[in-house]
């Protein structure tokens, strides 16, 4: 069993954009700019626009945080997201989800203009990924797909089952296991809560993806010999014994699971890192459009 490292991969693709970054200051050009709105004080949401904020000066990025109440309304956000839209000195900017029960998602991330739309969920975006058409890849398939790539993982004829259906992982991740493309030229199968048979469909999967947010779902009994599993579940899991009173946990078993595997990622410094280092890489893919 190899262990996918994403916390170290992660590092090594912010590093190959830190370089970029000075290149570019050096050649007379601002850095890339990242905004992040943040609404309310949801704490798991707290702390990933925090570690997004802290990468991005770790690369050299200028980054805006723009923190808002929860009881914003649905029109000033939206009159914000078109500022941000104008704004040249902005390469790109994210919502950090979920939003309020009183405001659309759905309207906010159409708001956004396609090319500042660095989380890659516009429908724009989400069409010309289908397609394989140029587009921002949505942070975290795309991290899984570029630790894909760096631990070079056959993908081609493979058998990918992914669980999980959202927008935001499941339905992208498929997609990319599906692109005539390396990592891809999978047959992919995505199973969700209606699934039947869940466990002998897992069993097929020569990579298995988990996107579902239940923790430790993912047995033993339910992965194939050999298999690449990759856990996207962020759980947190209430444990006495931490100062925090909690510990983080993904979709899978991992002491249970990561025997039988060819590959796995472990949770926490798995997929969580490449998400960052992947929103990194989509404002940079920004930033060089502009020059
Ligand atoms: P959602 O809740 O939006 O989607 C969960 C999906 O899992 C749905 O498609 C749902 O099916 C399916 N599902 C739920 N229960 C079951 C079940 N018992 N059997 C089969 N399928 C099931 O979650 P997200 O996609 O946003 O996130 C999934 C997990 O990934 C969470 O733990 C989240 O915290 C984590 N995450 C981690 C990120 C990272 O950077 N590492 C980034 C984003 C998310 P249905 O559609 O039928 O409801």
């Amino acid at each position: 069993m190899e262990l996918m490292d994403g916390k170290a991969i992660a590092k090594q693709l912010k590093e190959e954009i830190a370089t970029e970054v000075a290149e570019m200051i050096s050649n007379g050009h601002r850095p890339p700019h990242l905004a992040v709105i943040l609404i309310g004080n949801n704490p798991a949401s707290e702390t990933y626009v925090n570690a997004k904020v802290k990468a991005c000066k770790a690369t050299g990025f200028e980054s805006s945080l723009l923190q808002f109440p929860p009881e914003i309304s649905q029109s000033t956000l939206l009159q914000t997201i078109d500022e941000l839209n104008e704004n040249e000195e902005l390469d790109g900017f994210i919502i950090q989800l979920p939003l309020p029960k009183h405001i659309e998602e759905k309207i906010v991330i159409e708001r956004v203009i396609p090319s500042k739309d660095v989380d890659g969920f516009h429908p724009i975006n989400v069409g010309k990924m289908s397609l394989g058409l140029d587009s921002f890849i949505s942070a975290t398939p795309g991290g899984i797909v570029e630790l894909l790539k760096r631990y070079k993982v056959e993908t081609e004829g493979k058998h990918c089952v992914v669980l999980g259906r959202s927008n935001i992982v499941g339905a992208p991740m498929a997609m990319l296991m599906r692109r005539n493309t390396y990592p891809g030229n999978c047959t992919v199968t995505v199973a969700h809560s209606r699934t039947q048979n869940l466990k002998e469909i897992c069993l097929q999967g020569d990579i298995l993806i988990a996107a579902i947010g239940k923790p430790d779902f993912v047995t033993a009994d339910m992965v194939k010999e050999g298999a690449v599993v990759v856990d996207v579940g962020i759980n947190r899991v209430d444990d006495a014994s931490r100062e925090r009173g909690y510990r983080l946990t993904g979709d899978v078993d991992f002491n249970g699971v990561s025997p039988k595997c060819s590959f796995i990622t472990p949770v926490p410094g798995g997929v969580g890192p490449m998400t960052i280092a992947y929103l990194l890489n989509n404002t940079m893919i920004a930033a060089r459009k502009r020059m």
